[in-house]
């Protein structure tokens, strides 16, 4: 810009709020939300920092028998390389596993993608949105055919009622949190969560009348239940959007299955009610929220409390509401996605799951394996008909040999994670990443150090599908690749050295089940160079135009074709103007479209909105089954705002990029008062928890902010290494997605003796 000052994104949280550096090194939020202490911290810890400052990586290095060597990049890639085609060689396509992170660009979600998946044959392609957000996508795809979010943020200025499932957009949203929801002073806000959050305080200060409703965790489907029988009782729902919008079979099934289910008011607020709560007064506010989804503008989001617990049938539940009430479409009426990651959405549209193609078409079917094979020029044998691992199998499954994991800590975020921290050492990882960590430098082979948010340029998609470009603010002081140029440059070294040393012939008359199974025969190095070699900048960076323009091509037909609501295609120049480009426009399923509205994953399949039935064990609260034991709910930051104090800001994001020095000494876990007292807990006493899967100690906090009965114990590194994951089950995992339901755990809480 003319006045020195340079233009990007905020990408930490998924928000994606646009950002202004000016030549004084200010941060300037200069989108419609502004930009909140996460983001600027980020960028003035970072800006002109020197790598020693916050912990860089600066040379390529390779774990050898004495210690770690820095190596040149191109010797680095050929170490990578060679992982692939030893592994490959010896134990076959499926040994290869890739693990990403929602901090990706688009381009290199696709270009890794098409390379690991498309090129290689595996399908053990996963990201962290598989942990996160893929239950959002999965309700979704239950009731309206395809994971694509049709509201937009600006819903919530319009809303009468704004309802949070399990979200705390004040501590994980701010931007939207204090220019959208809380503007609004018209609406009546319900918060939907166990324990008492930062959004739940500032809520309830702004105004009385706001609600929050502390259920047992694992109630939501029930609760939701019982919002609907209040809507079928007082008249509240909306036949005619019902009529023309839903299936007409699955309506009335659901229509009978909440009007005779144990769904009234009294049923359902004696479920739900924690020990210690009165019910009358839970009563009241269950149906004083109920009531509200009677109102002519209801908007609700959900997020981990969900994905983590109910999972898939959760985000259903909600929707199976706004399909009844016909909040959908029009402003102030729908459903907000809010993704913890900045580009978790994209990777839900490209499909990063062990199950899924890119535009979540299933990896099973062979019609879909065609279509996608065509888009790539591949012969459609070279996809592996075979599903990957979900994530949280990873630590028990002996399948793979070499994972690439991109941008994101292994050795925090895997359920079971004591069994996956073996599993790891047999493993060779290749990390790629911009940050030291010391957890991961105990299993990682090779590291390549990758260019860093603000030296990256890159489209981003965040929960309003809106897609918008970062562009680089700083250039590294040393060589660093983006991840779009490692993979390509790794998949053109496999393609050159297959040339050179082409692999044993496959015997004449070789099907394609012997090509595969074991071996590189059936990789292809005229197509291997050719497919990722792009048009470079003057840093050697591929350029995102012509990725982008393949993108975009690729997706048409698709129920998320990246085209303007009129249908014109989306271009980089349109991504990269003002606030970017939203595909479909501002809202999907707008109401004068006609219908039907909604489709599978081709436009084509046109069908109507399907009300889901949830499972029996589905409308259970947790303690109902946890046989005397605790839930422990797991979170961003500790609890009442004291991340802000006791850790450093930008750790509320589960980025590493803060580094290992500023991490607390450690993560307390927050005990009921009533529950302190019964076991005789203190503020400070330190504590055991453990099951089946393992323990933790740790100190506790004594919180009238978690109800009885459940524990609060924060996922964020700490260096006394006190990770909820050591007590998470690899085995509890959602039926649709696969994504493992991490607050869905029960524990046991003994004290320990004081130690003198
Ligand atoms: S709300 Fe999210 S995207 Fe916006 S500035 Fe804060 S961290 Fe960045």
């Amino acid at each position: 810009m003319d006045d020195g000052s340079r233009r990007s994104l905020c990408t930490f949280c998924g928000v994606v709020d646009q950002v202004t550096i000016t030549a004084g090194g200010k941060v300037r939020g200069t989108g419609s939300a502004g930009v909140c202490v996460k983001g600027a911290h980020y960028f003035q810890q970072h800006l002109g920092s020197r790598p020693q400052d916050v912990q860089r990586f600066t040379s390529p290095m390779l774990r050898s028998p004495y210690g770690w060597e820095r190596v040149s990049w191109d010797y680095a890639i050929d170490m990578a390389a060679d992982s692939i085609l030893a592994d490959r060689q010896d134990f076959g396509r499926d040994s290869l596993g890739f693990y990403g992170v929602g901090q990706m660009t688009t381009e290199a979600l696709w270009i890794a993608k098409k390379f690991f998946q498309g090129h290689l044959g595996t399908n053990n392609i996963c990201s962290n949105a598989e942990q996160c957000l893929a239950n959002n996508a999965g309700g979704h795809e239950l009731v309206f055919g395809n994971e694509g979010p049709f509201s937009c943020y600006d819903d919530y200025r319009h809303a009468e009622a704004i309802f949070f499932y399990g979200h705390n957009p004040a501590a994980n949203h701010p931007t939207i949190f204090q220019r959208y929801v809380r503007q609004n002073r018209g609406a009546v806000k319900v918060v939907v969560d166990p324990r008492r959050t930062d959004t739940v305080d500032l809520l309830l200060a702004d105004d009385p009348g706001n609600i929050h409703l502390p259920v047992r965790s694992g109630s939501d489907v029930l609760l939701n239940c019982g919002f609907a029988r209040h809507l079928l009782d007082s008249g509240g729902w909306d036949r005619g959007y019902v009529a023309r919008h839903a299936d007409p079979a699955a309506a009335e099934e659901f229509l009978r299955f909440v009007r005779t289910g144990p769904f009234s008011a009294d049923e359902v607020v004696a479920r739900i009610t924690p020990h210690g709560m009165d019910p009358a007064d839970m009563r009241d506010r269950f149906l004083r929220a109920a009531g509200l989804w009677a109102r002519e503008r209801v908007v609700s989001t959900s997020s981990v409390g969900i994905n983590q617990t109910v999972g898939s049938a959760g985000v259903a539940s909600i929707l199976n509401l706004h399909l009844l009430t016909g909040h959908l479409g029009a402003p102030g009426r729908g459903h907000v996605r809010m993704a913890g990651q900045s580009n978790a959405s994209a990777e839900l549209a490209m499909g990063y799951s062990g199950r899924l193609l890119p535009f979540r078409m299933r990896v099973t079917e062979e019609q879909n394996r065609e279509r996608m094979a065509g888009i790539w020029g591949l012969p459609s044998w070279r996809i592996n008909p075979e599903p990957g691992l979900p994530v949280a199998s990873f630590a028990t499954s002996e399948r793979l040999r070499t994972l690439f994991v991109f941008g994101t800590n292994p050795a925090r975020n895997f359920p079971n994670l004591a069994r996956w921290r073996e599993r790891m050492m047999d493993l060779c990882v290749v990390y790629i990443d911009s940050y030291y960590n010391p957890e991961i430098m105990e299993y990682a082979d090779i590291v390549l150090p990758c260019r860093t948010k603000h030296e990256t340029s890159g489209i981003f998609l965040n929960g309003e599908r809106r897609l918008q470009y970062m562009e680089p603010v700083e250039q590294p002081g040393f060589e660093a690749w983006s991840d779009v140029r490692i993979v390509c440059e790794i998949a053109r070294t496999i393609a050159r050295r297959l040339t050179d040393e082409p692999p044993p012939a496959v015997p004449a008359g070789a099907g394609v089940a012997e090509m595969v199974a074991k071996g590189n025969a059936d990789l292809d190095p005229v197509a291997l160079d050719a497919a990722f070699r792009y048009p470079v900048d003057e840093y050697g960076e591929p350029l995102s135009e012509p990725i982008w323009d393949e993108i975009q091509v690729a997706s048409r037909g698709f129920y998320n074709e990246f085209a303007h609501a009129d249908g014109r295609p989306i271009t980089l120049g349109d991504i990269r103007a003002g606030e970017g480009a939203q595909w479909a426009g501002e809202r999907r399923y707008r109401p004068e479209n006609g219908e039907p509205l909604f489709s599978g994953v081709l436009a084509a399949q046109r069908r109507q909105a399907t009300f889901h039935l949830p499972a029996e064990a589905q409308l259970v609260p947790y303690q109902d089954r946890n046989r005397g034991g605790f839930v422990l709910i797991t979170g961003r930051g500790a609890m009442g705002g004291k991340a802000v104090r006791r850790n450093n800001v930008a750790m509320f994001n589960s980025s590493t990029a803060t580094g290992a020095a500023n991490w607390p000494d450690t993560n307390f876990v927050y005990v009921n008062e009533a529950d302190a007292v019964r076991l005789g807990i203190g503020p400070g006493s330190r504590v055991r928890l453990h099951n089946e899967i393992g323990s933790i100690e740790c100190p506790a906090e004594v919180s009238a902010d978690v109800p009885a009965g459940h524990l609060y114990l924060s996922f964020h590194p700490d260096k006394a290494d006190t990770h909820p994951n050591l007590l998470t089950s690899s085995d509890n995992i959602d039926p649709v997605t696969w994504q493992p339901l991490l607050k869905d755990t029960r524990v046991d809480l003994t004290p320990l003796p004081e130690v003198r």
